[in-house]
């Protein structure tokens, strides 16, 4: 069996408002292999990206982690000062965001954003570092790599500027690599682009990564492991085949209704009905029964615990008894 790299255990993120602490992340636990790419996957304001930020300690100034661990290689990074965490990130643990061109700085050359975690993590001098940087610019697939280290992120195009991304984010050749909706800001043609080439470079350096995405399109292209989320919770977690061809939480059905499929019989699309709650929304219950079609009296009074089914997990009452958190992992480390 893959070794362990990471383990998040009943994480609670809340953020501070005007009605106080409210939870974004309710709780969620998940392991990450080595060598395995584990999609997480939900709506927007789901959770999965304050949980990605946790992960990273990047939470935003009214962000706290209210509860939970987060193991890595010994260290539970949520007890670690500022200090010991940024010796972590972007050095055995790296991120790729979204729009490169909030992450990139847009006053400082390509080259210099590359060299910056080379010559602080690994302590390479100037010309090494610059050499290596080239190289990392080679293997993202950017021609010319020596013109574009001289350039300014506002001087590429957006796929260009998620490939320098990337090769930031591997540079030092991270253990964990972090994905937070790296495709959606690009057009179709690109996108498929950059996701060969994550998965290529995952083989040839054997990363995890961890693929925050809403688009089960990702999820069927780059997945090992898919762990849904619905308003700050797991709702179901397995194998991407399972998921897909067996999923048994009516989110993950509406999810996957929602999408186009051609190997799986499909009758029509269906959007999901309503939107996710907010912080502040309370719901009683499962947080799915106002959306889910086949909700009933006891879903809107008593909130469902995850419930183990063959090898996947699912928070439903439709689909089992009550099982505790414990007994879930229990069951799970002697698969
Ligand atoms: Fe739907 Fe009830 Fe299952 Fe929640 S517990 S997903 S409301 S059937």
């Amino acid at each position: 069996m893959a070794e362990e790299v990471l383990r998040v255990k009943d994480l609670e993120v809340q953020f501070k408002t005007a009605e106080g602490y409210l939870s974004a992340v309710r709780g969620i636990s998940f392991n990450l292999k080595k060598g395995e790419t584990v999609c997480v996957v939900g709506e927007s304001g789901c959770g999965k990206s304050i949980s990605a930020l946790s992960i990273m300690g990047l939470l935003p100034a009214n962000g706290r982690i209210a509860n939970g661990e987060i193991w890595f290689d010994g260290k539970d990074l949520v007890k670690l000062r500022q200090d010991e965490i940024q010796k972590i990130r972007g050095n055995d643990i790296s991120m790729i965001f979204q729009e490169p061109m909030t992450a990139l700085n847009p006053v400082f050359t390509i080259g210099f954003q590359l060299c910056e975690p080379l010559r602080i993590h690994q302590n390479l001098n100037k010309t090494v570092a610059a050499k290596k940087a080239v190289e990392l610019l080679k293997q993202v697939g950017i021609s010319e790599p020596e013109r574009r280290m001289k350039q300014y992120p506002h001087e590429l195009s957006g796929g260009m500027r998620q490939r320098v991304m990337i090769a930031i984010a591997l540079a030092c050749e991270p253990k964990i690599l972090i994905a937070d909706e790296p495709t959606t800001a690009l057009d179709v043609t690109i996108q498929a682009q950059i996701l060969d080439l994550l998965n290529e470079l995952k083989q040839k350096f054997n990363t995890s990564v961890i693929m925050i995405t809403h688009d089960m399109g990702v999820v069927a292209e780059v997945a090992d492991r898919v762990i849904v989320m619905y308003a700050g919770e797991v709702v179901e977690e397995g194998d991407v085949e399972t998921i897909f061809n067996d999923p048994q939480h009516p989110y993950t059905q509406g999810l996957l209704a929602s999408v186009p499929n051609v190997d799986r019989e499909q009758e029509e699309l269906t959007a999901i009905p309503g939107s996710m709650p907010s912080l502040n929304e309370k719901i009683e219950g499962c947080r799915f029964h106002p959306r889910c079609p086949f909700a009933t009296e006891k879903c809107k009074l008593q909130h469902p615990s995850m419930t183990m089914i063959g090898n996947h997990k699912v928070r439903c009452w439709l689909k089992g008894g009550q099982v505790s958190d414990d007994n879930i992992n229990s069951q799970r480390d002697a698969l």
